[in-house]
């Protein structure tokens, strides 16, 4: 593993891009002062990822860049390439050839490349690692690094050792579990904080859960029984409801029977108060018939009595009638006269029968036709009617004749009286016979005629009286049998009482319709609100909403309600809860266990951590023992070809005590400052007849001298793949230089060297040369020159 070439652009006085290839061996570098040579050597540092800019000589980082020149303006950006040979894999990748680039521009902005692809700073220490090429690099030597080594504290050149040693992966390595475990332990303290408050709440957290879950249990067992309770009541509702139900059907029949019973009585009475009304009309009309039939009756009888005399008058005219015929055949006989007076008495007689019979025919007719009105008509009525009319009509024939007989009569009388005045006159007299005769026969028929008329009148009079009587019979019979029987009036009460009773009855009912109707509302409300809660319990249980099947007994009931009133006592005792502290509870012990599980995970960490480090110390201890060991032996070998005669070691003293610690004991440690704890490296040398010194009080050379020793006794115990070595002989006399050169000339064979001098003797010693020069322009030229 070699350095292969150096490759710059821009950087420093390198303007354009200039190329320096290197072989295996020595490379020596000259030139005349400031023509470029360190800065080279600058280009290598940079490009291995220096970060200060002092150590490249610069106030910034930009200023590496070409600040431009005699006509030459300034370069934007600075670039370096250098390629390292790999093909042995001493470096950690696959690659036999390895371009590390390194750019900045003017705005800072910078970028490395590992074989051309980006990488960042800490890919590149890594491929350096184990190379000695790394951060604490003591590979490129600038001059001022050897006074460096000599003035440097114990620790420091400890870190040399170190860095050779490879211990950077495992200093790195243990910073960063340091540091991790500061963090840790950071962590783990707020972890703990965190916890133990966290857990400080979760006491009363879980007692006002647990009072929760009680409350809960408690709501639950109280729903539960409040549950069956209802269900038991719903039943029972259920059941009074129909029963409730029922009774108000069964009410309103009963209404419907008694509204029903008083209507039949309703009508009943309408019929009895009509029977009653018909039958006082009957009995009115009844009674007027028999008083009127008692009236003609009575007339009747006057009628008959006079009638009775009419025929009597009649008779007599009759009589007369034929005596007087009887006289004046006598008269006749005996040429005797004749009293005319005695004609006219019959006539009024008869006129005077007349009237009478023809009142009662009169009267017979009117009584006749009343009774006809107020009767039915029968037979005998309708006969002795018949019989009036007739003798109505003998009576107008008979007043006919009269009338006739009358005008005869005073015809007569007239022609009587001349007759008279003739006294005498026989022939005349005998006329007024006849005429007379023919009167008396007129008066005889119509005597008879008469009594004809008033035979059939009083018949009929007779029959009208017994049909009258009959009927006056009847009527009696009939108002009779009226009066007897059942007396309306007493039935009209009867169902007037039976009416008020069933009123009061109907009222009754209609109360008792009103009140059933009221207790199945109250009943169906009842249920209704029970069914309501029940379904509210039920819906919070979990439950059917039905009511029991079965009814609870009075015991079990009881019990049930005693069991609510103690759980509500014991909720009280409880006092307000909160409903989501078992929530609460869950999410803190959730949290706390979260928590622990962190706190764990921190203890773990940190005892991992704690075991990394005490392994990085052990094998910073181990491998620094071990390459300590192996320098101090090449110090003292390296010092005697350098110092023929005198002698020098290397010790481990304690970092801030001069006292030495031997190599090999266990140094005392502290475990909180590593670099405390750790014993740097004190350089002791006695060059030859002298005794004992400070190294501060060796000369330039010698100081030199020791330095190269030191650097060469780390090489030998841990060899780099290459060193550039930047006038480090520069204070050195020849026979020093051939030394130096010696040395040098030994170890090229396990390591490239690129030497940066202005000396003869060196420049003779180089396998290949390079010549850099600048011009008047500011920028470096290189000129090389391979040497057999
Ligand atoms: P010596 O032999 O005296 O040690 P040297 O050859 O090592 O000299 P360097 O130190 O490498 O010289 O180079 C210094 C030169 O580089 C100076 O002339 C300086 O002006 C030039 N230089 C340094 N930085 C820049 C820069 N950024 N831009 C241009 N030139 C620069």
């Amino acid at each position: 593993m070699h350095l292969r070439s150096i490759t710059m652009k821009g950087f420093k006085s390198f303007p354009d891009r200039t190329r320096l290839e290197f072989g295996p061996g020595v490379a020596v570098i000259v030139g005349p002062n400031g023509s470029g040579k360190s800065n080279v050597t600058d280009a290598v540092l940079w490009a291995l990822g220096e970060q200060s800019p002092l150590t490249v000589r610069g106030q910034t980082m930009q200023d590496v860049i070409f600040s431009g020149g005699a006509g030459l303006p300034s370069r934007g950006f600075a670039e370096v390439e250098i390629v390292i040979d790999n093909s042995e894999q001493g470096l950690q990748s696959e690659f036999s050839e390895i371009a590390i680039q390194r750019r900045l521009d003017r705005g800072g902005e910078g970028e490395y490349r590992l074989n051309g692809a980006r990488c960042r700073l800490i890919d590149v220490a890594e491929v350096l690692s184990d190379s000695g090429l790394g951060k604490e690099m003591h590979s490129v030597v600038s001059q001022g690094r050897v006074e460096g080594i000599i003035h440097s504290k114990p620790a420091d050149r400890r870190m040399l050792i170190e860095e050779a040693a490879g211990l950077g992966k495992h200093r790195k390595r243990r910073r960063r579990a340091e540091l991790k475990l500061r963090r840790t332990e950071e962590n783990l303290s707020r972890a703990l904080d965190v916890e133990r408050e966290a857990r400080s709440r979760l006491r009363p957290l879980k007692r006002q859960a647990e009072a929760a879950d009680l409350h809960a249990r408690l709501e639950r067992q109280s729903l539960e029984a409040r549950f069956e309770l209802a269900a038991d009541l719903a039943r029972d509702a259920g059941a009074a409801r129909v029963k409730a139900e029922n009774a108000a059907r069964q009410a309103r029949v009963g209404y419907a029977r008694a509204e029903q019973g008083l209507a039949a009585v309703a009508v009943r009475r309408k019929a009895a108060e009509q029977a009653f009304a018909e039958r006082s009309q009957a009995r009115e009309t009844l009674s007027r018939s028999l008083f009127a039939a008692t009236t003609s009756i009575d007339r009747i009888d006057v009628r008959l009595e006079r009638i009775h005399d009419a025929a009597a008058t009649a008779a007599r005219v009759e009589e007369r009638c034929r005596t007087g015929v009887a006289a004046i055949e006598e008269a006749e006989r005996a040429a005797g006269a004749v009293e005319p007076d005695a004609v006219g008495l019959a006539i009024d007689r008869l006129v005077e029968a007349e009237a009478a019979a023809a009142d009662a025919v009169d009267a017979a007719l009117v009584q006749l036709r009343s009774l006809a009105a107020h009767a039915d008509a029968d037979s005998a009525l309708g006969g002795a009617l018949g019989e009036v009319v007739r003798a109505d009509g003998a009576l107008d024939r008979s007043r006919a004749e009269l009338k006739a007989l009358q005008e005869a009569l005073d015809a007569g009388a007239e022609d009587g009286g001349a007759a008279r005045r003739a006294a005498g006159e026989a022939a005349r007299r005998s006329e007024l016979r006849v005429q007379q005769g023919e009167v008396f026969e007129a008066l005889l028929t119509r005597a008879r005629t008469l009594a004809v008329g008033v035979g059939a009148a009083e018949r009929a009079l007779a029959e009208a009286l017994s049909a009258v009587s009959a009927r006056r019979e009847w009527l009696h019979g009939e108002l009779g049998e009226r009066e007897g029987g059942v007396e309306p009036g007493v039935e009209l009460r009867q169902l007037a009482n039976e009416e008020a009773e069933l009123q009061s009855e109907l009222k009754l009912a209609g109360e008792a319709v009103t009140q059933a109707e009221v207790l199945a509302q109250q009943a169906r409300d009842g249920a209704g609100e029970l069914e309501v809660e029940l379904r509210r319990l039920a819906e919070k249980l979990g439950f059917e909403a039905e009511p029991a099947v079965e009814a609870l007994d009075d015991e079990q009931r009881e019990a049930l309600r005693m069991r609510v009133e103690r759980i509500a006592r014991r909720r009280e005792q409880l006092g307000p809860v909160n409903p989501l502290a078992r929530e609460e509870y869950e999410r803190e012990v959730a949290r706390v266990e979260e928590l622990a599980e962190q706190r764990s995970d921190l203890e773990t960490a940190l005892v991992e951590l704690e075991q990394v480090i005490a392994e990085a110390d052990r094998q910073i201890r181990r491998n620094f023992e071990e390459t300590f060991a192996a320098t101090a032996r090449n110090f003292e070998e390296v010092i005697g070809e350098l110092f023929p005669g005198g002698h020098g070691r290397l010790r481990l003293v304690k970092p801030d005590s001069p006292r030495a610690v031997i190599a090999g004991e266990e140094p005392e440690t502290d475990e909180d400052d590593e670099h405390e704890a750790e014993p740097g490296v004190e350089v002791e040398v006695t060059p030859a007849g002298k005794s004992m010194r400070r190294l501060s009080l060796l000369s330039g050379g010698e100081k030199t001298l020791v330095a190269l020793a030191f650097l060469f006794a780390v090489f030998l115990a841990r060899p780099c793949p290459f060193y550039i070595l930047d006038e480090v002989e520069a204070a050195l006399d020849d026979r020093n230089i051939d030394r130096f050169l010696k040395l040098v000339r030994r170890c090229s064979e396990r390591a490239q060297f690129i030497v940066v001098t202005h000396q003869k003797r060196t420049m003779d010693a180089a396998d290949c040369l390079y010549g850099v020069s600048m011009g008047g322009d500011g920028v470096s030229k290189v000129v090389s020159r391979r040497l057999e």
